[in-house]
């Protein structure tokens, strides 16, 4: 629900009057006491509507559909628009009017409008009197000298980095007024910046380190033709804790091997099948844009949830699927970069040496560090809900419900018949957690209230200890 109410790069609260002239909140009526809660609870500071960090909503789920200038203005014509520019050069943005265009030059000469207060809320703009960004040369324009006697500070813009701004109300009146347009300069802004940032990442990917925040992956040379791909399990055994890793091998077209990888993965949601998971997406991490690769894995697994879940249309029912961050990442990433992947199966313990040697690199990565990096740096999902910073990669019901569980057996260890025996290490506790487990009825999504789940267990241990 939130994605609804934030603005278009994910960050920031909207205000009741955007929300209004959005159409996402009727027309009329007070503001009501649940907005008022997300003012009061989900902010970062009272005085400004950004949203905590937890709550913020990745740019792709927003409600932002862009406000675009009208491209049917004929070029040297006189025809204002309310827009923002937003000069990457410099970065700056400004509001205004773009006046006169110059399509085939990517330019147009825009008209300067100060918002009358620093407020993220204000909407209101007076024309700037003149300041450094006018050209006085723009406003000696026959056009603009005859049809726009209400502004007087113009400069050039680049069309590219110009949007419109989301208004209703465009009609300037000749005398030196102010007027106030239907969103805040901070929808306006943040509405640009996500449409001006998605164009440029389309556009020119390779322009894209000056949005992207994740770390630059390593780009396999364009003569690699296939990978090796495989991942090792240990499972927790005594007072060792589960390990898993990943390796991948990249071959060319005539077997050689031109890279190799191996990583120690952190033992989050540790399973042998999410090592093998994990090996394909880190070898398709490393490929460049356009690639076309076939990929060599021993486990049949993963290419029957390959043909599930990574070459059929999206559903929702991925969603409940483990590992599905891994697999959202996988989708992802081939269509980022445009990837053309075949999955090729080859025998487990067969006597392909290059699988063998994926085999043994991956082996081998059990005694590396654990990585210091958090467990999301490897997430290409659009979205991923976490649990005290790790992402939760199982269904989320199952994840809910093993929740609860955990807190039904912290409320029955530290009953006070059990305390008043002695410590808590008399008792085996992951057994007798075990044992109940496997007693139907007992499971707290039978009955979504744990306390119900202890009041049977303490009728069971009456009758058992007489
Ligand atoms: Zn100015």
């Amino acid at each position: 629900m939130l994605a609804q109410l934030v603005s278009p790069c994910g960050r920031y609260l909207m205000n009741w009057p955007d929300l209004r002239y959005l159409g996402i909140v009727g027309r009329k009526g007070r503001i009501p006491t649940w907005f008022n809660f997300i003012e009061n609870n989900f902010l970062s500071s009272f005085s400004s509507s950004l949203l905590l960090p937890l709550y913020f909503i990745n740019s792709s789920f927003t409600l932002a559909s862009p406000c675009l200038l009208d491209h049917t203005v004929k070029d040297y014509h006189f025809y204002p628009q309310w827009a923002i520019n937003l000069d990457s050069a410099t970065q700056t943005s400004s509001v205004g009017r773009v006046c006169i265009t110059y399509k085939k030059q990517n330019s147009a000469i825009m008209s300067h409008w100060l918002p009358v207060s620093t407020s993220a809320d204000e909407r209101t703009y007076n024309p700037c009197p003149g300041c450094a960004l006018n050209i006085p040369a723009l406003s000696r324009k026959f056009a603009i000298k005859q049809r726009c006697n209400s502004e007087k500070c113009f400069f050039n813009v680049i069309l590219s980095e110009t949007v419109g701004y989301p208004t209703r109300n465009a009609k300037v009146f000749a005398a030196y007024l102010p007027i106030t347009l239907s969103t805040s300069w901070s929808y306006a802004t943040s509405l640009a910046l996500v449409h001006l940032t998605n164009s440029l990442l389309s556009a020119s990917p390779s322009l894209s380190p000056f949005f992207k925040d994740r770390i630059e992956d390593d780009v396999l040379p364009p003569s690699v033709q296939s990978l090796y791909t495989d991942g090792s399990f240990h499972p927790a055994k005594e007072s060792l804790p589960s390990s898993m890793t990943s390796a991948w091998i990249a071959l060319d077209n005539d077997g050689l091997i031109l890279e190799s990888s191996s990583m120690h993965l952190s033992s989050c949601f540790p399973s042998a099948l999410r090592s093998e998971i994990f090996a394909v997406l880190l070898g398709l991490s490393a490929l460049s844009h356009d690639f076309s690769i076939s990929i060599y894995t021993d486990c049949s697994q993963v290419i029957s949830l390959w043909t599930r879940l990574v070459i059929t249309p999206f559903s929702l029912k991925l969603l409940q699927e483990p590992n599905h961050l891994l697999w959202l990442s996988i989708r992802q990433l081939i269509m980022d970069r445009n990837l053309k992947v075949d999955l090729i199966k080859v025998p487990a313990h067969g006597d392909d040496i290059y699988n063998i040697q994926a085999d043994s690199l991956a082996k081998d990565a059990h005694s590396f560090l654990q990585p210091t990096v958090l467990p999301s740096a490897f997430c290409y999902a659009p979205c991923l809900l976490t649990f005290n910073s790790l992402p939760i990669d199982v269904n989320i019901h199952h994840f809910l419900r093993s929740i609860a569980d955990a807190r039904a057996l912290l409320s029955f260890c530290s009953m006070a018949r059990f305390t008043a025996l002695g410590s808590p290490s008399l008792f085996d506790w992951a057994g007798i957690y075990f044992c109940l487990s496997q007693i139907k009825g007992f499971a707290s999504h039978k009955n979504g209230r744990p306390e119900f789940w202890i009041f049977c267990i303490k009728l069971l241990l009456d009758m058992c200890l007489p």
